[in-house]
């Protein structure tokens, strides 16, 4: 089965061809990523009308590359994916149209994947994982606690109560002067410095139900940040160092308090996983991979250029529905806002 995947939700262009291997997990014949970074780096985030301007001018180019560096055809192809949401709505817009006229000139099956349930399978497909495992999601847009049951079959455990994390990691890295996006300049920073020197709040740690709370965090380092300025090199990886060392040990908490969750409501996890682009950061990959081992569990966590966004994970996921018999057709909504696990959304008829 080869399925070809789009994603335009955000600010990265991407186009991938995935087969299906002899062994469950999937082969990634090609996977295009076009950043926009550049063109949003001055404005220090992303903005929606530039981004969904830059995707249309880019898509069908990076899916013809896509699918040459494939070595395929539109024809051998078993079905279209494309990113349905949620996202910025012009970027997904250009995904799902282009996806949804691929899909009706060659007469293969479109499949709307949500971008969420993208992540959330990667993991299979780069590790072959069994159902249920138990989800640590976090990226630009959302941080939660996921048990992953089947495929469409998630039980949302817990989430922030106010910023996602990569967001969190972005705005703090703005306040310092670090160039967007965040995440990894943060991570960057902190290697070089003493996580000991600011003493930051852990929110919600020891709370039962395994949400997040992160504006706290974020406003407390800014307080640190603004007692402290001028700030030198020096302050800047400190602050970085001590804001990093805040989050794990919030995310090494509340996944413990999921995976009691987990164990109580779902049964024996196969793994944890951590997906999503925070789940790039090598010190939370660390501390979950302990708190794994702790636990009896392996921590399953995507290569580093399969956390951030993706065609793959778009493609992996259409496969993993095409083979359960899903699709979509051409009334499939672009949405904004889409949970992982709420019901499909009735048909519109047009
Ligand atoms: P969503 O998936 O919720 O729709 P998104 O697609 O914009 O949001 P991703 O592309 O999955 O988010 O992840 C991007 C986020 O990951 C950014 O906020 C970025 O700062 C963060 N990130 C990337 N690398 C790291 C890192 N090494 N450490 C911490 N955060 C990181
Ligand atoms: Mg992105
Ligand atoms: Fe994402």
């Amino acid at each position: 089965m080869l399925v070809l995947g789009l994603e335009t939700t955000c600010d990265e262009t991407a186009a991938a061809v995935v087969s299906l291997g002899a062994d469950g997990r999937g082969v990634i014949l090609s996977n295009e990523v076009f950043s926009q970074i550049a063109q949003h780096s001055a404005y220090g985030g992303v903005v929606p009308e530039i981004a969904a301007r830059a995707h249309a001018e880019v898509i069908d180019r990076l899916t013809a590359r896509a699918l040459s560096a494939a070595g395929v055809g539109f024809s051998d192809l078993h079905g279209i994916a494309a990113a349905a949401g949620p996202g910025l709505i012009g970027g997904v817009l250009v995904g799902l149209t282009t996806a949804k006229t691929l899909a009706l000139v060659t007469q293969k099956p479109l499949i709307a994947v949500n971008h969420l349930e993208g992540h959330a399978l990667t993991p299979r497909l780069t590790d072959g994982i069994a159902f249920p495992y138990l989800l640590f999601l976090a990226s630009g847009g959302h941080t939660q606690l996921v048990a992953v049951r089947g495929v469409g079959e998630y039980l949302r455990l817990g989430t922030t109560v106010d910023d996602a994390m990569g967001e969190a990691f972005d705005k703090v890295a703005k306040l310092l002067g670090l160039p967007y996006p965040g995440g990894p300049q943060v991570e960057r920073e902190a290697q070089n410095g003493d996580p000991d020197r600011f003493p930051l709040p852990r929110p919600m740690l020891g709370r039962e139900k395994p949400d997040f709370s992160l504006s706290g965090l974020k406003t407390a380092l800014r307080l640190e940040a603004e007692r402290v300025a001028p700030l030198n090199a020096a302050d800047v990886a400190d602050l970085c160092a001590s804001f990093q060392a805040a989050v794990v040990d919030v995310v090494v908490d509340r996944t413990r308090v999921g995976l009691k969750l987990f164990r109580e409501a779902v049964g024996h996890p196969t793994a944890l996983v951590a997906a999503g682009g925070v789940a790039a950061n090598g010190a939370i990959r660390r501390a979950l991979s302990r708190l794994a081992g702790e636990a009896g569990l392996r921590l399953v966590a995507p290569p580093i250029e399969l956390c951030g966004d993706n065609g793959a994970m778009i493609a992996w996921a259409g496969i993993e529905r095409l083979r359960l018999g899903l699709s979509d057709d051409m009334t499939a909504p672009a949405r904004a806002r889409w949970p992982l696990g709420a019901p499909d959304p009735a048909p519109v008829t047009v």
